[in-house]
């Protein structure tokens, strides 16, 4: 015998109906098989609605209109894919029910508040609905069904929204139907009855411990609870990214997740099972090939400690001072006492200093909470001690769960370092007494924030890059494919690069797990979400991750403008638009300095020579003791192969024509013959060698005449480029009299005086073959002379340079 238990997820519509019977159908195949269902998804939702909130009569038809039209649509949209189905008759049923609903509200429009065992007949009704829907769907393909009432033989007690069951009577009552073996036995969820034989329920979320009851009363082999995910992740994976599916657990990590918040079972589910020895797998509905979770008495200790990350939201924290519990060493044992007499969940308690005595509840108990602190002291003390009692609201408690992790000093320490770097605040750190987790309590407001940090932290052995990439022209468009390219490589290295956000100069694509990178053009060409300044800024603000990256492939002036924002928000920042570094010295420094002190990476490799290791090697020889003597350069892609075109006798126009056929050079190409991209580099370089200056430091020797600046067309510009064609001839043929080649090149003296300029260079100087678009840097230094150190290759184009923003990337995390 199985039990299969589906939830409201995975009976939300018609189709999902008819996959949950297919199911049924396979496994009935096999053995025979005991089905608990839920309301379909929201049901409950709206049903509890109409008791929970203070609303009125024609409020509560309307949430009863809502329920009843998705058992409608449902109903009838099982018809049209299963003609066979018995619409009609299940019509009158769902009819039936909601009018008794109706009427039942109709008689306490007078009461404001619907008494508990009216409420639970209320709530419940969605439970009832499903058994008899699916019983019609199985016995309109021939199956014989026999349902179980779980009012006449799920024992319960405890209050009507509530209750707790007593399995072994619960056993002894189904023992006694006459259930035939080649029957599917059907039973609502979320449904018990109690000793006077009224209607109960077992708690919002309550069909998964019906269904653990009704596999232990069964002498079922396995309990299979069936939902939307594909199992126990190491966290919520609709809340927190990159989470990990869970092969096994035990069954107290289990129950450990779901006491302390994990929805995806009902707390009290674990329990039975395992008292009955009853192994549990959780699954996919809607991924049947997906093994899922398996939770068990056997279980690995060996795999990771940590098993997973769960909140609680909605917790007060009631903060004895050491002064009551002076006056009365007993204060704390009856307080405990009494709450627990109560009925008021203590959840946690915590030590919030040496001193004082703290502990945590749900805020929906806080006022019952405050009236018994307050009764008792009065009882203890004749003074005004209960004022004293600090309320502090608005928390989570945030666990960390896994099979004795306070003896994992490490994992303490990870989550007071990570939150610390975040500055989120620990207001409270707690073991339970089952030593299988660790809590602490948080402002409300930060708990998202605080998994994600510390579910990177613990899962990802902080190796994830969280990237935000603006910029998809030919650089970042590159560097999606090779990171897509290096998916499986980097992870075997314990390396997860994860794309969170694309954009441009316009629009914006959020990525989430549904969206498959490789697919992002599409994706991103559908998207409706607009970008701009607004958007980022919200974007920063919810940052929720420990290495998260603003990796910039723009030329852009404004966004250049925002690295220390960015920094100061807790990204780093990687990037290839030169326009911040070659900016005023005074933003330059800003920079660093927010770096520096908000301890994240600014860098910018592919500033100078695209993928060639430039600014690294040189940062690596200066921190080592090394200092430059002096640097020459040929720093442009463009210029290298128009120069080098002239000492084969072509005309500078024609040499400028074909590099722009090339794609080398900027869209007019007399950006590239003004120089001043070569000294925007050479200024990077001569600052990150230490010397303070700005560009209009930087002697420009020009290339072309000065009124060319005034052609803005290209082809006007290339025309008119013929006038200087003789000019550079002569300069090509003198030099090549004299056994030397012209380059353009970039000079930093000693002492810092910089130039890019025209000059000939002889047949032993390292730049003298360098052309074709090539890039050659060398630098005299103190440890690097006669012979320079010489980075030569290629120092443009769309795969080198998105290799050094991808290198950089890396270096986040190293
Ligand atoms: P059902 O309707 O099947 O009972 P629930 O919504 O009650 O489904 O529970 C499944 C949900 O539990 C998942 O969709 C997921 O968002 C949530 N959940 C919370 N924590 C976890 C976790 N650690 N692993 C998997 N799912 C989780
Ligand atoms: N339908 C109930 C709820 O939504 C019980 C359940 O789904 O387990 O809480
Ligand atoms: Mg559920």
């Amino acid at each position: 015998m199985k039990l299969l238990k589906f939830g409201g997820t995975s009976l939300a519509n018609a189709e999902k109906f008819l996959c949950v019977s297919n199911i049924i159908e396979k496994n009935k195949n096999h053995e025979q098989v005991a089905i608990v269902l839920s309301a379909p998804a929201k049901i409950t939702n709206y049903l509890a609605n109409i008791v929970e909130n203070d609303i009125n009569i024609n409020q509560a038809l309307e949430q009863i209109e809502l329920a009843e039209n998705i058992f409608i649509n449902i109903i009838k949209n099982i018809k049209k894919i299963q003609s066979c189905f018995l619409y009609e008759e299940t019509k009158k049923i769902v009819k039936k029910e909601f009018n008794q609903l109706k009427k039942i509200i109709n008689n306490f429009t007078l009461f404001k508040n619907y008494p508990e065992h009216i409420q639970a007949i209320i709530i419940s009704r969605g439970e009832i609905l499903s058994i008899w829907i699916m019983k019609n769907i199985l016995a309109s393909r021939s199956h014989l069904v026999t349902i179980i009432d779980p009012i006449e033989n799920i024992v319960s007690q405890g209050n009507y929204l509530n209750s707790t069951v007593n399995i072994h009577e619960s056993k002894t009552r189904i023992s006694k139907i006459n259930i035939k073996n080649n029957h599917i036995i059907l039973m609502a969820g979320f449904i018990g009855g109690n000793e006077k034989g009224e209607l109960v329920i077992l708690g919002r979320n309550g069909s998964d411990y019906s269904a653990a009851i009704l596999a232990c009363c069964l002498n079922a082999q396995l309990c299979e609870i069936w939902t939307d995910v594909d199992g126990v992740f190491t966290s919520d994976p609709k809340k927190i990214f990159n989470t990990c599916l869970l092969k096994s657990i035990s069954y107290e990590e289990a129950m450990e997740l779901s006491y302390l918040g994990a929805k995806v079972l009902h707390p009290r589910t674990i329990k039975p099972l395992k008292d009955f020895n009853i192994p549990c797998i959780i699954k996919n509905t809607f991924n049947i090939r997906s093994q899922g979770t398996l939770i068990c008495k056997k279980h690995n200790y060996s795999e990771n400690i940590v098993k997973g990350i769960t909140n609680l939201d909605g917790i007060v924290m009631y903060v004895i001072p050491n002064k009551l519990i002076q006056q009365n060493h007993n204060l704390i044992s009856m307080i405990l006492s009494l709450f627990k007499k109560k009925h008021i969940n203590i959840i946690l308690i915590t030590q919030l200093s040496q001193n004082n005595f703290s502990f945590c509840i749900l805020e929906k108990d806080t006022q019952k909470g405050l009236l018994l602190l307050q009764q008792l002291c009065k009882l203890e003390s004749k003074d005004k001690s209960f004022s004293d009692i600090k309320v502090i609201k608005n928390l989570s408690v945030l666990s960390i769960i896994g099979f004795n992790i306070f003896q994992q000093h490490n994992i303490t320490s990870k989550i007071f370092s990570s939150l610390g770097k975040s500055k989120i605040n620990i207001l409270s750190i707690a073991q339970r007494s089952s030593n299988y987790s660790i809590s602490i309590v948080i402002k409300k407001k930060n708990i998202l924030q605080s998994m994600q940090i510390i579910h990177d932290k613990l899962f990802h052995n902080n190796k994830i890059i969280n990237v935000f990439l603006i910029g998809i022209g030919g650089v970042g468009s590159a560097l999606i494919q090779q990171i897509l390219q290096q998916k499986h490589f980097l992870e075997n290295k314990n390396i997860t690069i994860k794309i969170h956000a694309i954009a441009n100069s316009k629009k914006i694509l959020f990525l989430n797990d549904s969206i498959e990178l490789k697919n992002w053009k599409k994706y991103f060409k559908e998207s409706k979400e607009k970008f701009n300044l607004e958007v980022l800024s919200k974007l920063l603000k919810n940052n929720y991750f420990v290495n998260s990256v603003i990796v910039d492939c723009t030329s852009d002036e404004i966004l250049s403008k925002k690295y220390t924002s960015f920094l100061l928000q807790g990204f780093h920042v990687v990037t290839s638009n030169k326009k911040a570094n070659t900016s005023s010295l005074k933003y330059y420094n800003e920079i660093r300095t927010t770096a520096l002190k908000e301890n994240k990476k600014f860098l910018y490799e592919t500033n100078v020579g695209a993928g060639l290791p430039v600014i690294q090697t040189l940062k690596n020889l200066f921190y080592t003791g090394d200092n430059l003597i002096c640097f020459k350069g040929i720093l442009s892609g463009s210029l290298s192969f128009i120069f080098g075109k002239l000492e084969e006798n072509i005309l500078l126009s024609d040499a400028t024509k074909q590099a722009k056929d090339l794609g080398f050079t900027e869209p007019n190409p007399c950006d590239d013959l003004s120089g001043v991209d070569v000294a925007r580099k050479l200024l990077i370089l001569a600052r990150e060698v230490g010397y303070k200056i700005e560009l209009e430091d930087i002697e420009i020797q020009a290339i072309l005449p000065n009124h060319f600046k005034k052609y803005k067309n290209t082809e006007e510009f290339l025309y008119k480029l013929k006038e200087i064609d003789s000019t550079f001839k002569e300069k090509a043929q003198n030099a090549k009299n004299l056994g030397k080649v012209l380059r353009f090149v970039g000079t930093i003296e000693q002492g810092g005086k910089c130039s890019v300029k025209i000059e000939e260079i002889n047949s032993n100087h390292p730049l003298y073959k360098v052309k074709n678009g090539e890039n050659a840097l060398t630098f005299y230094t103190n440890y690097y002379q006669p012979i320079p150190l010489v980075l030569r290759g290629y120092g443009a184009g769309n795969n080198v340079t998105a290799s050094g923003v991808f290198s950089d990337l890396l270096r986040t995390i190293l």
